[in-house]
């Protein structure tokens, strides 16, 4: 048993939020195995009960709505607007995926072919049993949400371990299923730091749901490959937004520094990078300095930025602003941050292409704005990176054809951002971006292996007998032969 405990403390002014358990890996093990005993009268609930317990869960968020909103400020930092807007975000989801369940996983039939004529083939969809889940702190609602409710709609019992920095949002989440009539082993939860998230890879789980950096997905992978364990891996992004000469520049501004600065940069899908068109390069920094120099970051309730959620996260923004600037950039809005973790926004241009500004993921209110002659060259430099998470494109006439070129899971033309609002969407990148698909048909099938059925309505051309005739080969054969010859 679990006898050590952790506590959060929030980054607005360092006081303690709660206090968690440290769960051992026994703690782990043992919340897998009730899950397990749980996910079978979960499962048998059958599409409509889970639907009616997800919509519950889902009036029971908004019934305690201010309450959430005050935690996640509290746990994260960020200002109330945007914890808000998160939680909105996330109740869609979470509607969606329990309406569209039934209709995405449920058996199907498929053509059998003109070979197996006789044959009736279906396929349904068949919830792994346990998913575990490893959330970040960035955003503690929608970020897990966008796992836990597509694995418990597609008939999963989960057992979720949030981010240290964040545990309170992931037991309010719990204590609210609960609330709603789930059962407590069909959503658990467990806390600690890394060892915990390692133990619950190694817990016996079906499948792992990994959001986070992609050094610890890797270990995340690493300690599943032991078991063969499937994972999803949702890492980091180095999401870049391309500006055409007809772009509709005050838009793509505005853009550029919300998908820049909102939730002070620590957004996996926040734009890191711009590449804008020479014809319209100056006119276009000079918007985003404008609209870059009206924010401030602050504790207070008026401050548009709240602090750095995890404090060793300044050092890593000091880093790639003194490097970019050790390299030659020009600091357009604000310069290297001082010490603590509130940093005001920094607008960097004539970024070197070789920083690790423009390579590394930084994750706080830092933007890169580089100059390209062509928008090929807006590509080139946009997919030259190890990450593919997302990105946007601001183009009237090129819009699409740039947005299918750029490198990425999720593109927005004229908007950013946007996809992750749209729950039939999937969400998910390539390379050091991860791979598998939350949100969405991709995301629930996610969830659920598929399961082939066929069955013989009437025997005809017996093809898989020891004792089929040359008569049989020979029809096979003109078969064959008059479908592709
Ligand atoms: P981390 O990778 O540090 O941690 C993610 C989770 O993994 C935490 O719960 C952490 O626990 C846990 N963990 C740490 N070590 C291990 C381990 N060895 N085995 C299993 N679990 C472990 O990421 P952050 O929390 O710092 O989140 C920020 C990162 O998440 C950024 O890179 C961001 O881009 C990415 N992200 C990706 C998203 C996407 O959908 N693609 C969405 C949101 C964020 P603990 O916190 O207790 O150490």
């Amino acid at each position: 048993m679990t006898t050590t405990t952790f506590s959060s403390t929030s980054p607005l002014d360092g006081s303690v939020v709660d206090t968690f358990p440290v769960h051992s890996p026994d703690d782990v093990d043992a919340a897998v195995d009730r899950a397990r005993r749980a996910a079978a009268s979960w499962r048998a609930l059958g599409f409509a009960g889970r639907r009616r317990v997800l919509r519950a869960w889902r009036r029971d968020i908004v019934a305690h709505l201010d309450d959430l909103i005050s935690l996640v400020r509290a746990e994260t930092g960020k200002p109330r607007g945007d914890a808000r807007l998160e939680i909105m975000l996330t109740l869609d989801h979470l509607a969606w995926a329990a309406t569209h369940a039934p209709r995405i996983l449920r058996r199907r039939r498929v053509g059998s072919g003109v070979l197996m004529l006789n044959q009736h083939a279906s396929v349904g969809y068949v919830p792994y049993g346990v998913v575990g889940v490893i959330g970040p702190w960035n955003y503690p609602v929608f970020t897990p949400m966008g796992s836990l409710a597509y694995a418990l709609a597609a008939g999963n019992a989960v057992v979720f371990k949030p981010s240290e920095y964040t545990p309170g949002v992931g037991a309010w989440l719990q204590r609210a299923f609960v609330r709603a009539g789930g059962a407590a082993d069909v959503f658990a939860v467990v806390t600690g730091f890394g060892p915990t998230g390692a133990a619950l890879c190694r817990a016996g789980v079906d499948k792992v749901a990994f959001t986070g950096s992609t050094a610890t997905g890797k270990a995340v992978m690493a300690a599943c490959a032991e078991t063969l364990t499937p994972v999803v891996i949702e890492a980091g992004g180095k999401d870049a937004l391309l500006v055409d000469e007809d772009a509709d520049l005050a838009a793509a501004a505005e853009a550029a520094v919300w998908g820049a600065y909102s939730n002070a940069g620590q957004t996996c899908i926040g734009i890191e990078r711009v590449y804008a068109h020479a014809k319209v390069y100056d006119r276009f920094v000079e918007a985003v300095a404008e609209r870059t120099r009206e924010l401030r970051a602050g504790t207070g309730d008026d401050a548009t930025l709240g602090p750095l959620t995890m404090p060793r996260q300044a050092d890593v923004v000091r880093a790639h602003v003194a490097d970019a600037l050790a390299r030659g950039a020009t600091p357009r809005v604000g310069s290297v941050p001082g010490a603590g973790t509130t940093v005001q926004p920094v607008l960097l241009t004539d970024v070197d292409e070789r920083s690790s500004a423009v390579r590394d993921e930084t994750f706080g209110p830092t933007l890169v704005v580089n100059r390209v002659a062509s928008m090929d060259e807006a590509i080139e430099k946009a997919n030259a990176v190890r990450y593919g998470l997302s990105g946007a494109v601001f183009s009237k006439r090129r819009g699409r054809e740039l947005a299918l070129r750029l490198r990425g899971g999720m593109i927005a033309i004229n908007s950013v951002i946007s996809f992750a609002a749209i729950p039939a969407l999937p969400f998910g990148g390539v390379g050091d971006s991860g791979f598998g698909r939350i949100h969405g048909t991709d995301g629930l099938r996610e969830f659920a292996y598929p399961k082939a059925l066929t069955r013989q309505r009437f025997p005809l051309l017996t093809l898989t007998t020891m004792r089929r005739t040359a008569t049989v080969d020979h029809i096979v054969e003109r078969i064959i032969r008059a479908l592709y010859g």
